[in-house]
């Protein structure tokens, strides 16, 4: 009797842990390698696929990078799934056995930090920094709604994702030394997300400029301002930096940010002429739309480019009461 009860009580078991098995091993496909730029000495930037997650880039989007420095590596915007995290991992190797004593998170918008999972996972006491700010959005849930999405938009790839956002705070002229690299953080409030942190590595003569600045793409203007997004260029052009990472596309010089920052200005004087004039945003679109001609070849331009119109408008409009 007692035999059969536990046979019985193995079987049970059994099932329970086949049934809890798949689901607790379930995540999305590992992310192939995508290579390290070295764009200033000890520098490395993975540039990411442009666009939106989808199934094809499994939610890969951004600009990952790394300094390497004298006793560690620190971390900038790790990617936006554990498997991206890993992915940076690999190619932090093919360069440096050192430690990762640090990650930045430039803001909210999770494709830039979701991979601090990855570096959590493998550096209990890493820690990882971000604009007090983004920690009351994580509070908020912004966090876990944007995972939301990601998984929607690429149909699980990121699964096995889980947030870890930052616990420790990188304010506006924070100073900071980490691995023997020199650090000093920018902030402007009203920017791409109200939570933008931008990184100087004063010696390299680099700014990692988050999302306040993109590169042949739009950014999303949603939680922004284009006055506040422009004032952030500003700041980033008034440092003696000569190397420019945009939070999405290519590395370059100033042309990355001044480009940038003509879509911006283009957009927000225009709709502020025809707002004067009296014109609603509908009767302006295809006005506005004639003098960006110049960045007509960015992805997605049809998809973005009434909503910033629109978006633009409002903030005109609410600037004159
Ligand atoms: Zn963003």
């Amino acid at each position: 009797m007692k035999l059969r009860n536990l046979r019985v009580r193995l079987l049970m078991s059994l099932l329970l842990l086949c049934s809890i098995t798949p689901a607790m091993g379930e995540r999305g496909p590992d992310v192939p390698d995508y290579p390290a730029e070295e764009v200033a000495p000890g520098v490395y930037v993975i540039h990411g696929p442009l666009g939106v997650p989808s199934v094809e880039n499994l939610g890969f989007i951004n600009n990952p990078a790394f300094v390497v420095g004298e006793t560690g590596i620190v971390v900038i915007d790790p990617g936006s799934s554990i498997q991206i995290g890993e992915m940076v991992l690999r190619q932090i190797r093919q360069v440096s056995d050192l430690p990762v004593v640090a990650v930045f998170n430039t803001h909210i918008h999770g494709d830039h930090w979701f991979a601090n999972q990855a570096f959590k996972e493998l550096y209990a006491n890493v820690p990882i920094f971000g604009h007090e700010e983004m920690m009351k959005m994580v509070k908020q849930g912004e966090g876990e709604a944007f995972l939301e999405t990601l998984m929607r938009m690429t149909d699980g790839a990121v699964k096995g994702t889980v947030e870890v956002p930052p616990a420790e705070t990188a304010a506006h002229g924070d100073e900071l030394k980490l691995g023997g690299i020199a650090f000093r953080i920018l902030y402007e409030p009203k920017a791409h997300s109200h939570s933008d942190i931008m990184i100087e590595l004063p010696k390299h003569k680099v700014v990692f400029l988050g999302d306040n600045v993109m590169r042949d793409r739009f950014g999303r203007m949603d939680s922004g301002t284009f006055s506040g997004n422009i004032a952030a260029i500003d700041m980033a052009l008034a440092t003696d930096a000569e190397i420019f990472v945009p939070g999405h596309g290519h590395t370059g010089g100033r042309e990355v940010p001044e480009a940038y920052r003509k879509y911006l200005s283009t957009i927000r004087s225009e709709v502020e002429k025809y707002f004067d004039e009296g014109l609603s945003d509908f009767e302006m679109k295809p006005k506005i739309v004639e003098s960006l001609a110049q960045f007509q070849q960015w992805v997605d331009f049809e998809q973005n480019i009434g909503r910033h119109i629109n978006l633009a408008y409002l903030e005109v409009e609410a600037a004159m009461f």
